[in-house]
């Protein structure tokens, strides 16, 4: 499946940031797949809108010094 606006995310990573990727794992189908990451400053947490790669559904990513996990937003 084809997700249009993760295209564009990736890249805006690509011009604005160090490339560095983590995998996650999808809060609406379980899936892991492998997301581009902002490069962090020290202690610093960075939260990304972004749609599942393979359901398309939309998740909040934290990415903190210890990685990325996504957070279903109907949780929220
Ligand atoms: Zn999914």
């Amino acid at each position: 499946m084809n997700c249009g606006r993760n295209l564009i995310d990736l890249s805006l990573f690509v011009n604005h940031f160090m490339m560095n990727t983590g995998e996650i794992q999808c809060p609406t189908c379980f899936e892991w797949f492998e997301i581009a990451l902002p490069e962090l400053g020290r202690g610093e947490i960075v939260e990304l809108d972004y749609d599942c790669e393979i359901c398309c559904r939309p998740m909040l990513v934290i990415v903190d010094e210890s990685g990325a996990r996504a957070q279903s937003l109907s949780d929220l």
